[in-house]
């Protein structure tokens, strides 16, 4: 039977939630995993992870994630589905609030990611999820199959995506707020010369058109240099403008800076102002936001937490 206090408790189920599971049950702590909205995290959405090191021809992004969490579970961690909406960080034990109860423990690891940024025009909430507007390729691109869509930034994220859908859309058609791609060469380089997709550059949505009955039928996009409108018609609308960090049940407990990111202390990666108490992976991370990265942090946080507890009597 678990103590009623935990040792450990890992809230978020990411490349940097599920490594660090993978530490601190590896380290015999048997560490409670809060698994929220979307288990596995952001790369549970993406297709192909061709830089995570050890995968010469690739991997998954859903496999790479299911075999985190199988990895973790072989050494004792356990899983529970549940969202963390406040904290009290103010003394041993530290509780984390769910919606269900109240979790104690002396150790904490919090690696809740970043969720999809969206632009906040017109339509955009209304063809939100089966209607047209989306944020994730992987999971919506095959709706769209010989129709023409359009993907809205220019990072690798809007890249991949765009890629990914050429698999399925006649046209992809890549707005861009600037004129050049925020993206790294190699990916920057495989969109543009990709036959089916055509940017449009210097680009800004501005609202997304379409009809109650038959979802969306077109985008209208603003010419930033001439001031022109102009609408792209096309079904489907995919959001790749960066991410929002998952910190907000947090803040009133832990540091975060003018864009939600929590910030470590110490000239430390991962550990906050609070003993105990430790952050990993993209909500902590605004700079490198890789999955190879969100390990390694998750991997830092659980041996803090090892080595917090065998010094404070763990
Ligand atoms: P990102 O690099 O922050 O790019 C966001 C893009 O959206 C930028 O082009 C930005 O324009 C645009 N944007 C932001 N706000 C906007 C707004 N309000 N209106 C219009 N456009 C807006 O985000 P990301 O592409 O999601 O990538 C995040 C991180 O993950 C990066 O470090 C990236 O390298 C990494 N990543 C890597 C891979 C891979 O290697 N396979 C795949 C995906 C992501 P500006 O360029 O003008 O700022």
């Amino acid at each position: 039977m678990p103590s009623s206090v935990e040792n450990v408790v890992i809230v978020g189920t990411g490349c940097a939630g599920l490594t660090a599971a993978v530490y601190a049950a590896r380290a015999n702590l048997a560490p409670l995993v809060l698994e929220g909205a979307m288990p596995g995290g952001q790369l549970t959405t993406t297709s192909d992870v061709e830089n995570f090191p050890g995968f010469p021809e690739g991997v998954d992004g859903f496999q790479l994630m299911d075999n985190l969490r199988k990895q973790a579970g072989r050494f004792g961690a356990r899983f529970e589905p549940a969202r963390v909406e406040s904290v009290d960080f103010s003394a041993q034990p530290l509780k984390l609030r769910t919606s269900e109860r109240e979790i104690s423990t002396r150790t904490a690891i919090i690696a809740t990611g970043a969720s999809p940024r969206l632009m906040g025009v017109p339509g955009e909430k209304e063809y939100f999820g089966g209607k047209g507007v989306t944020t994730c390729a992987t999971c919506d691109g095959a709706f769209f199959r010989n129709m023409d869509v359009v993907v809205v930034g220019g990072g690798d994220s809007a890249c991949e995506e765009a890629l990914f859908l050429t698999r399925f859309a006649s046209k992809v058609t890549l707005i861009h707020r600037r004129d050049t791609l925020r993206a790294s060469k190699i990916m920057a380089g495989r969109t543009l010369a990709h036959p089916k997709i055509a940017p449009a550059w210097d680009s800004v949505l501005t609202e997304v058109l379409g009809t109650p009955q038959g979802g969306v039928s077109g985008v209208k996009v603003r010419d930033v240099k001439t001031g022109t409108e102009r609408v792209i018609p096309c079904k489907g609308v995919f959001m790749a403008i960066g991410h929002l960090p998952n910190t907000q049940a947090f803040t009133s407990a832990l540091a975060v800076d003018d864009n939600g990111y929590f910030l470590p202390v110490n000239g430390s990666q991962v550990k906050t102002k609070v003993p105990g108490v430790y952050v990993a992976g993209d909500c902590a991370d605004h700079v490198y936001r890789q999955a190879v990265t969100a390990a390694g942090m998750g991997c830092q946080a659980a041996i803090e937490a090892e080595r917090w507890l065998a010094e404070h009597g763990g």
